[in-house]
């Protein structure tokens, strides 16, 4: 079976000016493909999820989300020659109720479907509780919660992750 890392997106990959709906505006934490490379080279899939409100709200259109999610990729492969796997992503409003915004496991447990991945071998990397909550619901193996903007705690869970 396949093992994975789900990444949260906004705070965890890159910095969130709020709704970010233009791709010359998206930039990665100048740490994040360097540590990405490692899990790659572990064998982890790569796979982002993300709740995307704005999209629900009138405010990114869904090509600009997709340009955005190209440029992340055209990053990490510029630096270290890699890319995210896949992206999972909600694009309801709260008010919505809809069945994938985290914290519910929907986005998580649709890629281990289609993937044919191993929760237990998996892990989740975010910034937020609603994150962490999602990584457990989907019964991974640990979830980690980062700092925003902090290369220290991104990098030690990385290397937990590695170790376990
Ligand atoms: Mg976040
Ligand atoms: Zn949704």
């Amino acid at each position: 079976m396949a093992k994975a890392v789900f990444l949260d997106r906004d705070e965890t990959l890159n910095p969130d000016p709020g709704y970010i709906s233009d791709p010359a505006v998206f930039m990665l934490y100048p740490w994040v493909a360097r540590e990405l490379a490692r899990l790659k080279k572990a064998g982890f899939l790569l796979i982002v999820v993300s709740n995307q409100s704005g999209v629900g709200r009138g405010l990114i259109r869904m090509d600009a989300l997709d340009s955005i999610h190209q440029k992340l990729n055209d990053l990490l492969f510029a630096a270290e020659g890699i890319r995210i796997d896949h992206f999972a992503i909600c694009t309801h409003r709260p008010e919505d109720g809809c069945e994938c915004r985290k914290p519910k496991p929907k986005l998580i447990e649709d890629s281990v479907k289609i993937f044919g991945i191993d929760p237990a071998e998996s892990f989740l990397i975010g910034d937020r509780d609603s994150d962490v909550e999602a990584g457990r619901r989907a019964n991974l193996c640990q979830s980690f919660k980062v700092d925003p903007g902090d290369e220290t705690s991104f990098r030690l869970a990385i290397e937990a992750i590695l170790k376990i």
